[in-house]
């Protein structure tokens, strides 16, 4: 999966009731959603609730409370009673809807800790009934989740008709499992047979167990909600080595909660109607709700699928089509092939009314999408097959299936999903097209395309046993992705990039203390706390030095063999490196004494990473390493040691060559030296290809920033980040860092100037409220002062110098350069004015890229753009002129231009660019939009985009209300991040009954950016007080919070240690 920066929604306490009127005539469903939450006594506002699926009349609404006695809610007046007897410290809450029936605990007490029965009366309907669980950590979270193994599936029979009907979201379920039977552990003397199921309905009546041709007797069917457990169980034993059969109807929900088989919907502008499609997101656990199975990732299975469907519609799976059946006369059931065998967990189901394009010559590799977006396919229709055809050349391994398919999903929790043969994506990590989206657009799609389809191989062929392995199969993903995309897109010179992307940021997280290993403990996977940053960067960093220590052939051989040793089956991190250290003792690449296994485990089990510090003394390198700490507090000596790759050159040899000279396994070692490196320069760790920092002694450093400008560019990005890193970590002058840093002058190079810009940003938003700000925002100003003079004059489209380019202008914009903020006003303003007393407002309102096709005049537009003379004004004097004005705005360009528009614009502009984002369709103007409409410096404004955030007439899709959050956060000179905190914490209720489900996921992102601009007692007393009030609310996210404070009190620290030396340094200047 490729994630969307943790994206993950965050379910709140509580659990969803529904009623299920399935078409088969079964309408006495009592249907619920259960969930786990963890509580602390003392924990204040923790919060209980079911939603039922029509208002509630007040006082129809009960619980049963842990103790086992039942309180009545007035949903009116918010009183809780038992019986007639008021209950104090609670109040009953609904929403806007009336369809919540919800308790607030004032102060969580022991007694509230346990399983709390939620009851809906419903005069028309059935009564509704709903589990949730408040425990704290001494009750455990489950962690016994793991299936028994005395019933292995073998194939799958399974047939799904999802009713896509208003009011009647079902899906309507066949189902047949051939298993066999082993001797294996099992708590009900073999007479039980255990499963996964969520939110289904089982027709008990229908089911049928059958052992070696001959039925068995269920004696009852049980249900063990925590686990997620169906139990069937039976009069006989179980015989080991006996074919059995087990087979049932259920219906299960088409739920709209992006997990399971959902729905999502878009609104057809050809058509001019809202369509509603049935899509699948599996991963981890949720295959489970869309059909009982045994939904863990080694109990792989080969599966015969069959999708009913409307007459107008198509349907999708893993596999190709092999037949229809008539259901009647609106609904066919396609039926698919039987499937390779595979995990649950990659199933994929598509119905909708999507339509599809391929390349020439590859109808096999289809590309879908509703109607309207098929033209924005071409780029992903081109790409794809070309790297499956390189993957399969660098794996040695034939892509196994027979066709493939991509869609571009409306409503998307994570960036994409490499479901087998059925790849399921976010819109803006597939759709491209020249004109709308920018070279940052075309990179998402590369990028994201070449992550899934190196999955295929890695995670599809072969799997991970359980989760724990989840970082092996992100990170080689998340490091194969660009070796993909850099065959394709050469120009881009991601093997480059990667320092930014992953190297550098990565280096900073898992520098705090909050960081963890890699390679963690996974007990029960459906909270997913292992998809993040830490899985997928560090993963990807690790491979990527692993490639380089062990060298590319033995790399792609050692993992050629993995594939084929384990090709349909599952395998666990020491499985790979056994294959990798089998290949490197074949090649002879690593020394006797060292496995691959022995070097990776420093890496994988311990969190954090080494910083290598070196001196020349005596005529010899000394050599040694420690843990690196960004928190100048955390000097303490660890233990920790790693096996360090060492690479080392002087300048005058090749600086290309990344080949490890020197292992480090011990705390330090001595390297003799060549009697001629007293007069040479060295550099250490060459293209950081491996993961750690390199500190100097101040004469080499000083050697370093003489050279500067003679070293590759990758050493130029690794020096930058390491100096002014080991700068804030105090194990360097800032004077030494900032030195080298001031090297960046005459920088022309993408990666190393994102390098600096990245840490000197630490500086900025640290001095950001000094008054002596400005000299520090001077200095820097001066830098780029020449890089800017440069790439603002090119016109030049090639890749790198258009991101160079965004890159430089975005930074000069936001540093004050009065010629960048300029050349954005005129850019949307002052080429109309000679004509009309237009301003921004007016461009940005007339002027809508949605319109472009009825406007679309090049000529003109390129006049405009560059070079409106004199004599052709009166010509393109016009009213279209405003059309095209705004659509010229290169999309390279609108980040930053957007950007300064709002920050020096007014009211009047915000709130057209509002307006505009309201209505635009087109995806990179709504991101760009979203954006820019933070870059304002007037606080009325950041608190009008914070009520708008949760304005229910707003068009801003809630899995996008994280770009607006991430602005508002990063408002600086609004201080949209302290306002946002208050603002949340003064509007909790409200903004909690608006985002329901998903609000802890955007608290989260409300409270992501606070750390990043606080370094006072104050601002962090704020916030730990926000965390203890709300602690119980928040859930998994309280940790999140929890980095948060440590981060501030890192940088306290650091005020306090070094806030006087950058203005000394800057003064002397
Ligand atoms: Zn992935």
């Amino acid at each position: 999966m490729e994630s969307f920066n943790n994206f993950r929604l965050f379910f709140l306490l509580g659990c969803l009731l529904l009623p299920g009127i399935s078409s088969a005539g079964i309408e006495d469903m009592g249907f619920s959603l259960d969930r786990t939450y963890p509580a602390e006594i003392g924990d204040m506002n923790a919060t209980v609730w079911c939603r039922a699926s029509q208002p509630i009349q007040s006082r129809m609404c009960t619980m049963r409370v842990p103790g086992d006695f039942i309180i009545t809610l007035d949903l009116e007046s918010g009183a809780v009673s038992t019986g007639s007897t008021a209950l104090e410290g609670y109040t009953a809450f609904t929403d806007q809807e009336n369809r919540k029936c919800g308790i607030r605990i004032q102060s969580v007490v022991l007694e509230d800790l346990g399983q709390w029965e939620c009851m809906i009366e419903n005069a028309e309907a059935p009564n509704q009934i709903g589990f949730v669980n408040l425990l704290n950590n001494e009750m455990g979270f489950v962690k016994d989740v793991r299936l028994p193994r005395h019933v292995l599936p073998v194939s799958y029979n399974l047939s799904l008709i999802p009713f896509i009907i208003e009011n009647n979201y079902t899906i309507d379920g066949n189902i047949r499992i051939e298993s066999n039977i082993v001797e294996a552990e099992n708590n009900c003397d073999d007479k039980c047979i255990v499963m996964h199921t969520r939110d289904t309905y089982i027709d008990e009546e229908s089911v049928l167990v059958s052992m070696d041709g001959f039925k068995l007797t269920v004696s009852s069917v049980g249900y063990d909600k925590e686990r997620d457990y169906l139990i069937l169980y039976l009069e006989e034993p179980l015989t080991a080595n006996l074919p059995l059969t087990i087979s049932f109807h259920f219906i299960s929900q088409l739920q709209d909660n992006l997990a399971g088989f959902y729905r999502s919907s878009y609104y057809d502008n050809l058509a001019n109607v809202t369509k509603t499609i049935a899509t699948t997101q599996f991963e981890s656990t949720d295959a489970r709700r869309a059909f009982p199975c045994f939904d863990e990732p080694d109990m792989k299975a080969n599966f015969t699928i069959g999708l009913g469907r409307k007459k107008n519609m198509i349907s999708l799976s893993n596999m190709p089509k092999s037949g229809l059946v008539e259901l009647n006369e609106d609904y066919v059931m396609d039926m698919y092939e039987t499937s390779v065998r595979m995990s649950t967990y990659l199933l994929a189901f598509i119905v909708s009314e999507f339509g599809n394009t391929f390349a020439p010559g590859h109808e096999n590799f289809k590309i879908w999408a509703q109607e309207e977006k098929i033209p924005e396919l071409e780029y992903a229709a081109d790409i794809g097959p070309k790297i499956v055809e390189f993957y399969e050349e660098l794996f040695d391994y034939k892509f196994p299936l027979e066709k493939m398919d991509m869609a571009a999903i409306p409503d998307f929790q994570s960036g994409a999903m490499e479901n087998w043969g059925l790849i399921t994506y976010r819109d803006t990590a597939i759709l491209y097209n020249q004109e709308d989206f920018s070279q940052s657009s075309r990179l998402r799609v590369v990028t994201v395309v070449a992550h899934e389809l190196a999955h295929q191989w890695f995670g599809n062929l072969v799997t991970m046993k359980w989760w724990n392995d989840l970082w092996l199969n992100e990170g080689f993903a998340s490091y194969i992705e660009y070796l993909g995309a850099d065959h394709v897109a050469p120009e881009m010179k991601l093997l480059d990039q990667i320092l930014n992307f992953d190297v550098h940021d990565v280096f900073y997280l898992d520098s705090l203390p909050s960081s963890h290993s890699i390679s963690v403990n996974i007990e029960n996977p459906i909270f997913q706390e292992n998809f993040d940053r830490i899985s997928y960067g560090k993963g990807s960093v690790l491979i990527r030095m692993m490639e380089n220590f062990l060298t590319k052939k033995t790399f792609r051989q050692g993992l050629a063999n993995y594939f084929k040793a384990h090709a349909y089956s599952n395998a666990e991190q020491d499985d790979l490196w056994a294959s990798l250290e089998d290949q490197a003792q074949e090649d002879g690449v690593l020394n006797q004494n060292m496995t691959v296994k022995q070097i990776m485990d420093t890496w994988t089990l311990q969190k954090g990473y080494p910083v290598l510090n070196v001196d020349f003394r005596d005529g010899n390198w000394e050599i040694s390493q420690e843990k690196f700490n960004l928190n100048v507090e955390e000097k303490e000596k660890s233990e920790e040691l790693w096996k360090i790759p060492i690479s080392y050159r002087s300048l005058s040899e090749n600086l290309s060559d990344t080949t490890v000279n020197f292992w480090l396994s011990e705390a330090a070692a001595t390297i003799p030296a060549n009697s001629t490196d007293y007069n040479e320069t060295y550099i250490f760790n060459i293209g950081q290809m491996g993961y750690y920092r390199v500190n100097y002694s101040p004469e080499n450093w000083n050697r370093l920033i003489k050279s500067y400008t003679d070293l590759p560019n990758l050493s130029r990005a690794q020096l930058v980040d390491d100096a002014l890193n080991l700068a804030r970590a105090g194990q360097l002058t800032y004077s030494i860092a900032l030195e080298l840093v001031s090297n960046i002058r005459s920088e022309m190079d993408y990666v190393t100037l994102g390098s600096a810009k990245n840490s000197l940003q630490f500086l900025m938003n640290m001095l950001a409220k000094d008054e002596r700000f400005p000299g520090f925002q001077e200095y820097v100003r001066a830098l780029l002062q020449d890089v800017y003079q440069q790439v603002s004059g090119s016109n030049s489209n090639e890749y790198m110098d258009v991101v160079t380019r965004s890159l430089v202008l975005d930074w000069a914009c936001s540093l004050g350069i009065q010629d960048c903020i300029d050349t954005a006003l005129i850019m949307i303003m002052y080429k109309v004015n000679p004509y009309f007393t237009a301003k921004l407002i007016v461009i940005m309102h007339i002027v809508n890229p949605d319109e472009k096709g009825e406007v679309y005049c090049t000529k003109i537009l390129i006049m405009i753009m560059y070079s409106v003379n004199s004599d052709e004004k009166g010509w393109v004097h016009c009213t279209t002129i405003f059309i095209m004005i705004m659509y010229s705005v290169n999309p390279d360009e609108k980040g930053w231009v957007y950007c300064t528009g709002i920050k020096y614009g007014n009211e009047e502009d915000w709130d057209l660019a509002w307006d505009r984002l309201q209505k635009t369709n087109v995806l990179l103007e709504k991101s760009t939009l979203m954006t820019a409409l933070g870059c304002t410096k007037d606080t009325a404004l950041i608190d009008k985009y914070l009520e708008r955030s949760i304005d229910p007439n707003s068009t801003i899709r809630t899995q996008d209300k994280r770009y607006v959050y991430l602005a508002i956060g990063d408002s600086s000179e609004a201080d949209g991040s302290a306002r946002m905190l208050t603002w949340l914490e003064d509007n909790w209720e409200k903004i909690k009954e608006f985002y329901g489900d998903t609000f802890v996921y955007n608290v989260k992102n409300m409270v992501l950016r606070y750390p990043e601009y606080s370094n006072t007692q104050e601002s962090f007393d704020k916030l730990r007080l926000f965390l203890s009030t709300h602690r119980g609310e928040l859930g998994s996210s309280a940790e999140s919070v929890d980095q948060s404070l440590d981060k501030i009190s890192a940088n306290i620290r650091w005020r306090e240690l070094f806030y006087e030396d950058i203005f000394t340094w800057v003064e002397g200047q």
